[in-house]
């Protein structure tokens, strides 16, 4: 049982906020992303829990108990980094087994536990192999072994995928999924990687500039996004969004005019959709010749210009145009999100 408790955490350097009065409770079992750009906080965060960085302010609760002034060795965590930080003397068996020998725990069980860890991340035929002897992603389940076979009440797991291939990505974040369903231990997990968010967690904290902009499931995030930051950086391709202006119920831009809005807004706006909601169409909302297609296999990407951003719609696979060619598309009221166009927030 492990529960977690940010209370009002800050971190600074002189002046320089890193993390800015951040309030969470990461529920027992519970897989937390963070979710942020480059210098958005979410490592330091990750640090402070781990006890590898003090917070400014605030407090920091594990099952209850404050935590803030405990060594990281006594706050029962395993970290798993991006760099996997691997003994090269030590074989694959002697890596995985080193957090036991250097917490003194029972000798008699280490081998069992040893090759139970191996055995989840599939590295059972590897055991005798140095680090130097094995691919990115076995060298990067070895760190998950060493961090599973501590059997800790909290993983902390800092962009552990960052390192890999696309592919290998891919099926090292199946792995996690799987192990983190089969051990039902509580984690936090660090990456800017939105997909990675998306398939992974129960819930999603989206920071930018040390600031928390939304926390959410996965498609709370992705059906409401609290402003354009997080509509921006949730989606692939992120959510379309257009300045405007809105009045009695109807917005627009170059190219765009869409009625049926709610009349109790107006003046400028920020518009949003998203390309996979929108359909090609041969009278539509949007009016404008075409910038670029792309092939996706199972869709074409077609993007176009307003007032100079580029504005996607997925279109079905054997769509084809000349670039110029004019394109209509329907975006109907009920796929458009609007957002204040001074601050961004949501309307
Ligand atoms: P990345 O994905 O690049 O690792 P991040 O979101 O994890 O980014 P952090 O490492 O948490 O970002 O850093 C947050 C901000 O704090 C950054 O702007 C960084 O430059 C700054 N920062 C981190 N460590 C220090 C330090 N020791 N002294 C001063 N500033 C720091």
């Amino acid at each position: 049982m492990a529960e977690i408790k940010l209370q009002n955490i800050s971190k600074r350097w002189g002046s320089f906020v890193g993390v800015a009065n951040f309030d969470l409770t990461i529920k027992d079992r519970e897989f937390l992303v963070l979710l942020g750009p480059s210098g958005c906080g979410k490592t330091t965060t990750m640090r402070m829990i781990a006890g590898l960085e003090e917070a400014t302010e605030g407090d920091i609760l594990i099952d209850g108990k404050r935590v803030n002034d405990l060594d990281p060795k006594d706050r029962d965590v395993a970290m798993v980094f991006q760099s996997y930080a691997l003994y090269p003397n030590m074989n694959v068996y002697e890596n995985i087994r080193f957090p036991l020998k250097v917490r003194k725990s029972d000798v008699a069980t280490h081998d069992a536990r040893v090759r139970r860890a191996a055995e989840m991340v599939e590295l059972t035929d590897f055991l005798h192999r140095r680090p130097a002897e094995l691919s990115g992603g076995q060298r990067q389940r070895v760190a998950l072994a060493r961090a599973i076979v501590r059997e800790p009440n909290v993983f902390l797991m800092d962009e552990p995928l960052s390192n890999l291939d696309a592919k290998l990505r891919v099926s090292t974040r199946a792995q996690i999924k799987n192990l983190s369903h089969e051990l039902k231990v509580t984690t936090i997990y660090v990456t800017h990687d939105q997909i990675e968010a998306m398939t992974l967690a129960d819930r999603v904290v989206v920071m930018n500039k040390g600031i928390v902009q939304q926390m959410g499931t996965p498609t709370d995030i992705y059906d409401n996004p609290a402003n354009t930051f997080v509509a921006s950086f949730i989606g692939s391709p992120a959510m379309n969004l257009m300045m405007g202006h809105l009045e009695n119920g109807t917005f627009t831009a170059q190219h765009v005019t869409i009625t049926g809005l709610p009349a109790s807004v107006g003046g400028p706006v920020t518009l949003g959709f998203r390309a996979e909601d929108a359909e090609i169409a041969d009278q539509g909302q949007l009016n404008a010749p075409i910038y670029s297609l792309e092939l996706l296999g199972d869709a074409t990407m077609v993007t176009v210009k307003v007032d100079g951003n580029l504005v996607s719609v997925k279109a079905p696979k054997d769509f084809r145009a000349d670039i110029g060619a004019p394109f209509m598309a329907a975006i109907p009221p009920s796929i458009c999100h609007l957002f204040d166009s001074t601050t961004g927030t949501r309307i």
